[in-house]
C-alpha cells in the first residue's frame, strides 16, 4: 500500500452484527420506516431504468431541496451520504499550511478525513461539562468543523454563537454538520444566505429514515458548492443512484410524517432521560436522537457488554474523557421501555454485589 495511506486509522462504524436479533440503539438510525410516499416512489420501471446512469447533476433532487429550504439550486450540493460531503469538504476547504479545527470530542470521522487528505488538525477541548466554547474557534484560519448538535454529547450551540464564529473567521470555511438538527434544534441555513463562508451539511440518514439509501446534502454560497462539485466530478459524478434520488425527492413531500416521527423520538428521549435519572444515571440533556449517559462506579465498556448480553446494542467510545459514558440511540417508546427495564435489572444486580 502507498506510504501515504499505510498508517491511516480508519473510522470504525457502529457494529451491525448478524449472529442474532438485537435491539439496535447504537447507530442513531430511525426506528421508523421511510414514508409511504417514498415506498411508492420506486417502481418496477425504476428498476428497469437502472441500466442507465443517473443524472450526475441531480437536478430534480436539487430543485426539490432548493424549494424546500428556500435557496437556489446553485446553493445545493448532494452526494452519497453526508460522510461523502464531509470528505469532499476536508479536501476542498483546507489550504497548505492551514489547519482543520474541531472539538476533541465529536464525530470521529473528522480526524479520519484530516489524515486521509494529509491535513494538520487541532482538536479543541470541550469544557468539563462537555460544551463547546465558541470563543475557542473565533479568529482561526483554516477549516472549522462543528457538529451542531454535537455527537456524541447531544449538546447544541446557539445559531448566534455560530454566527459570531463565522464573522470572526472570514477566511475560514465554517462547516456546520447538522445531522441531528431535526430533533428540536435550530438550523444555521439562514447563515448561509448572509455569509459566504458557512456551509451547512445535512443527511437523510437520521430524521428521514434513509440511512441505507445514502443521501446527504450541503447548503452554502455558490462558490463553495461549485468547489464541492469539482471534487465530486473528479471522483464519482454518479455518487447518488437513481433509486435514492427518487426517494430523496419523495421524502420532502411527506414532511408531516417525518416531523411527527421526530416528535415521537423527542418524547421517547424525554422519557429515557427521566428513567435514566431515576436509575442514578447522569444524563446530558440531549438535542439529538440519542442520549449520552454515565453512572458513578460504572464503566461504559462494562455497561455496553452487559446490555449486549441482553440483546441490546448501544455505543461505547474508548476516548479517555468519555470512557465511562454510553451513547443510547432513541428508538420507539416501546424500545426505550424495554431498554430501561433491562438496564434496571443490570444495575440492581450490580448494586447488590457492591
Ligand atoms: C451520522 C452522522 C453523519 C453521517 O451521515 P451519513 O449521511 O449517513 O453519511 C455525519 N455527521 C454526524 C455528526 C453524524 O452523526
Amino acid at each position: 500500500m502507498s506510504e501515504r495511506y499505510a498508517s491511516l486509522d480508519a473510522y470504525t462504524p457502529g457494529e451491525q452484527p448478524t449472529d442474532m436479533q438485537y435491539l439496535k440503539l447504537n447507530t442513531n438510525e430511525s426506528p421508523y420506516p421511510p414514508s409511504d410516499g417514498v415506498l411508492a416512489a420506486i417502481s418496477g420501471e425504476d428498476m428497469k431504468a437502472l441500466r442507465l446512469y443517473p443524472d450526475p447533476d441531480c437536478t430534480q433532487l436539487k430543485d426539490a431541496l432548493a424549494a424546500y429550504h428556500g435557496v437556489g439550486r446553485e446553493n445545493i450540493f448532494v452526494s452519497n451520504g453526508s460522510d461523502d460531503i464531509l470528505n469532499f469538504s476536508f479536501a476542498a476547504f483546507t489550504k497548505v499550511g492551514k489547519k482543520a479545527y474541531f472539538a476533541d470530542i465529536t464525530y470521529g470521522f473528522y480526524k479520519v478525513f484530516s489524515a486521509l487528505h494529509g491535513i494538520e488538525y487541532e482538536t479543541i477541548p470541550l469544557t468539563s461539562e462537555l460544551s463547546i466554547r465558541p470563543e475557542d474557534y473565533m479568529g482561526r484560519h483554516g477549516l472549522i468543523v462543528i457538529a451542531n448538535p454535537n455527537a456524541p454529547t447531544g449538546k447544541r450551540l446557539d445559531v448566534a454563537k455560530i454566527e459570531e464564529i463565522a464573522c470572526s473567521c472570514p477566511d475560514s470555511v465554517v462547516l456546520v454538520d447538522e445531522a441531528y438538527v431535526d430533533f428540536g434544534s435550530q438550523s444555521c441555513i439562514s447563515l448561509t444566505k448572509k455569509y459566504d463562508n458557512v456551509l451547512v451539511v445535512r443527511t437523510y440518514s437520521k430524521s428521514r429514515s434513509m440511512a441505507g439509501a445514502r443521501l446527504g446534502y450541503a447548503i452554502g454560497e455558490k462558490e463553495l458548492i461549485s468547489d464541492l462539485e469539482k471534487i465530486k466530478f473528479s471522483t464519482n459524478p454518479y455518487s447518488v443512484n437513481r433509486l435514492t434520488m427518487k426517494a430523496g425527492v419523495a421524502a420532502l413531500k411527506d414532511n408531516d410524517y417525518y416531523e411527527k416521527n421526530c416528535q415521537r423520538i423527542i418524547e421517547a428521549r424525554e422519557y429515557t432521560e427521566k428513567q435514566l435519572n431515576a436509575l442514578g444515571f447522569e444524563v446530558i440533556p440531549s438535542w439529538a436522537n440519542f442520549v449520552f449517559a454515565r453512572k458513578d462506579g460504572y464503566d461504559g465498556q462494562m455497561l455496553y457488554s452487559k446490555l449486549k448480553e441482553n440483546g441490546i446494542l448501544v455505543r461505547h467510545f474508548g476516548d479517555e474523557r468519555i470512557a465511562d459514558y454510553i451513547r443510547i440511540t432513541i428508538g420507539t417508546m416501546h424500545d426505550m421501555e424495554h431498554f430501561i427495564s433491562v438496564l434496571k435489572e443490570i444495575t440492581e444486580k450490580n448494586d447488590e454485589i457492591r
